[in-house]
């Protein structure tokens, strides 16, 4: 979606700038504020798991106690408890991670950011997986590479497609938990394929898992990093564990890499808020999240259920769809006929948003395609909305 009325004073604009797009999911979620709107396009969590309580206590500790080092400038790589608390929960299956590998950023979001300045040239070629987060196509397109897709199915990613594309790339950017636009999961055995392949090619590998943590049965699938730490850039994200308004999310690379990675956030902002990461920390420090991220996995989990049960219910014959383990979403797949944006303005007359799937691809979008979120939404209207949906698809078979 091009920016309005673009350059009304003739100025020059950078070249970058003016091929800048914005978010398509920005854009429709203007529309879908409205509160008759039964909106299935958000990604946002759910404010109903924010611990706003325990944040304001925080807040009040960590000012109290520590006000003049809290409001302080602080080092570009973040604080060192926060890190060394995040290297040790990535420690696991006898990888060792240490607090120097890990850059704290401003939502994790800023990490496709910096990854994209350190990594890419115009025209580099950049590998991702079809669809992809929009966010990261949005992020890196500012750096001009020459965007590859790598196959996927019903497992993720399919790493033997990997080498036919991989050669000269600079990196592959892959989201193995429940992933943003489909819910796909990528099988352990394949992260170990994954992994063992980008290492044989020299390929930075890029794991990008804000939802790891919101599995809704089973302990979460091993991460990729702890496969080898020396092959893989992490990125974490507090945003759907705790909140994403605090803006807080970290990289974990390779020391030589983060020690770019963090001359680049140096320039663009010089450190991420010292006071949050503080009070972060003093939420985190004694076992809060363990308590609090099966709370979301519950309401998650539950209204994800609504949702597929009110699709199985509704949804016509040759409509196919994803069935996620965890995360906020669930991927539709309509008969090639259908095109989903064209089916989005009628949802919309109807009171019904989701978000269509073509701007997720890098490449040849599929237009019959669209992304369903649940997280934000009560079950009676999950239920309306799906059945409202179903009827404009069934009128269009
Ligand atoms: N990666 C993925 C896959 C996401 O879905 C999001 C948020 N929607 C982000 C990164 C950015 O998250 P944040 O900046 O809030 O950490």
């Amino acid at each position: 979606m091009k920016i309005e009325n673009p350059n009304p004073f003739q100025w020059h604009f950078a070249e970058r700038a003016s091929q800048m797009q914005s978010s398509f999911i920005r854009e429709i979620l203007k529309v879908t504020q409205q509160p008759e709107i039964i909106s299935f396009a958000g990604g946002l969590p759910s404010p109903a798991t924010f611990p706003v309580e325990i944040m304001k206590e925080a807040f009040d500790k960590v000012l109290s106690d520590s006000g003049k080092v809290a409001l302080q400038y602080g080092p570009t790589d973040g604080y060192l408890p926060l890190r060394q608390w995040i290297a040790d929960s990535l420690s696991t299956g006898g990888a060792k991670i240490v607090p120097e590998q890990v850059l704290m950023v401003s939502g994790s979001q800023q990490a496709l950011d910096l990854l994209g300045k350190v990594l890419i040239d115009e025209g580099s070629k950049v590998l991702v997986e079809t669809p992809s987060y929009l966010g990261a196509l949005q992020a890196f397109s500012v750096y001009r590479p020459n965007f590859v897709s790598v196959d996927t199915d019903d497992d993720g990613l399919v790493p033997s497609s990997l080498h036919d594309v991989a050669a000269g790339a600079r990196l592959l950017y892959a989201l193995p938990n429940f992933q943003n636009p489909t819910g796909r999961t990528l099988s352990v055995a394949r992260r170990h394929e994954l992994v063992e392949t980008c290492a044989r090619l020299n390929l930075p590998l890029i794991e990008d898992d804000p939802y790891g943590a919101l599995s809704y049965k089973g302990d979460p699938l091993p991460k990729m990093v702890a496969m080898n730490p020396d092959g893989v850039i992490y990125m974490g994200s507090f945003s759907k564990v705790l909140t994403p308004g605090i803006r807080l999310g970290y990289v974990v690379a390779p020391l030589a890499m983060v020690r770019r990675l963090e001359l680049a956030k140096q320039a663009a902002d010089l450190h991420t808020s010292q006071l949050t990461q503080m009070v972060v920390h003093h939420v985190i420090k004694d076992g809060f999240l363990e308590k609090h991220i099966p709370t979301i996995r519950t309401l998650y989990g539950d209204q994800c259920q609504v949702m597929l049960d009110a699709m199985a219910e509704h949804f016509p014959a040759g409509v196919s769809w994803t069935k996620p383990e965890g995360g906020m979403f669930i991927w539709v797949t309509l008969p090639k006929h259908i095109n989903a944006m064209e089916l989005l303005d009628e949802a919309i007359k109807q009171k019904v948003a989701f978000v269509p799937g073509s701007p997720f691809y890098a490449n040849e979008p599929q237009t019959n395609t669209l992304r369903l979120s649940f997280v934000t939404v009560p079950p009676e209207r999950i239920r309306a909305g799906v059945a409202i949906l179903a009827k404009l698809i069934a009128d269009r078979m």
